[in-house]
């Protein structure tokens, strides 16, 4: 009998194997057409500001509509736009669809907000990068200082100085940046010395268990106070329970995001339900 369970899980790890390169075959090779035919699109997840409970800004977030896979998360194609490269047209369209939305909400009159945009690696490694982002700026009349660019640590793991430079050069043109998934990777803290940036967002892994595990809430506790000292602002990703909030708020976290206030959601969601409120601050939902 055990032989026969290996040999099915055998021919299951086989099946699933088989579907794996399927879908990365399939992604891959209808990104372009996805990108051509407006395929992706934007989400938004808000953030709020932890001491008041107002809107600080949002999160874009890329999605995929695909008319067979229905919609597809970044995790499942960024990681292969970076292998192909594609992430650097992707990553201009991304920044060209945000500019675009602020620039109608800004005719709306909406209060300004920050707007939050993920970067890889590969796109701050395109020596055209900062013209390009200065380019679409001018074109959407764009404010650099409502604009903060998240990154990765794996920014700074190879230490390229060109790299450095673009990020520099961002700060320099008002634009901030932001520590993504912070914690996560082996000797993050040295990335703070090496890193010009503005925020921290502290991971989720440590957010979700910040109410039960001590060593959790030590950590969280050590960043943010860590942060503060060093002139850089947290900004808790994951806050799912009301708990996690009031945890939060206890040790001094500037802002928050996470489904206790909202998942992400279509830009015209966004505006309807939160640059059109005249209900500032949020209600935290009792949960
Ligand atoms: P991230 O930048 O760390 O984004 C946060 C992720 O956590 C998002 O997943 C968001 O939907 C999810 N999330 C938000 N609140 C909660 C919560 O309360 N609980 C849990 N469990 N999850 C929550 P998403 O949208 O699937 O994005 C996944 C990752 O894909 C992002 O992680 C980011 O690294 C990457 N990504 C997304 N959009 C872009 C983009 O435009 N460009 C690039 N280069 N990467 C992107
Ligand atoms: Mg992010
Ligand atoms: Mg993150
Ligand atoms: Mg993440």
């Amino acid at each position: 009998a055990s032989k026969n369970a290996g040999r099915n899980q055998c021919t299951l790890f086989h099946e699933q194997l088989h579907d794996v390169v399927l879908e990365y075959v399939y992604l891959q090779s209808n990104m372009k057409r996805a990108l051509e035919n407006e395929a992706f699109t934007i989400y938004y997840q808000p953030q709020f500001n932890i001491d008041n409970n107002s809107l600080k800004g949002a999160e874009a977030l890329v999605r995929w509509q695909d008319k067979d896979l229905g919609l597809i998360s970044p995790d499942r194609f960024i990681g292969i736009s970076e292998k192909t490269g594609f992430i650097k047209p992707l990553g201009l369209w991304i920044i060209e669809a945000v500019f675009k939305d602020l620039s109608a909400w800004r005719h709306r009159h909406y209060p300004i907000i920050d707007v939050s945009v993920n970067l890889s690696a590969v796109q701050l490694h395109a020596s055209d990068f900062i013209e390009s982002v200065t380019a679409i700026g001018d074109r959407y009349q764009i404010d650099p200082t409502m604009i903060i660019f998240e990154i990765t640590e794996n920014v700074a793991i190879d230490g390229n100085p060109a790299v450095l430079h673009t990020l520099e050069t961002l700060r320099e043109k008002g634009y901030r940046i932001a520590l993504d998934d912070f914690g996560i990777n082996y000797s993050s803290l040295s990335y703070l010395k090496r890193l010009p940036i503005d925020i921290i967002k502290l991971d989720k892994t440590f957010i979700s268990q910040i109410d039960k595990d001590p060593l959790d809430l030590a950590i969280s506790r050590s960043v943010i106070s860590l942060a503060h000292e060093i002139g850089l602002s947290v900004v808790a990703e994951g806050v799912e329970r009301i708990s996690h909030y009031n945890i939060l708020k206890e040790l001094y976290c500037d802002a928050g995001q996470g489904y206790l206030f909202s998942r992400p959601i279509d830009a015209v969601s966004f505006e309807r339900d939160y640059l059109d409120r005249t209900i500032i601050p949020f209600d935290i939902p009792e949960n």
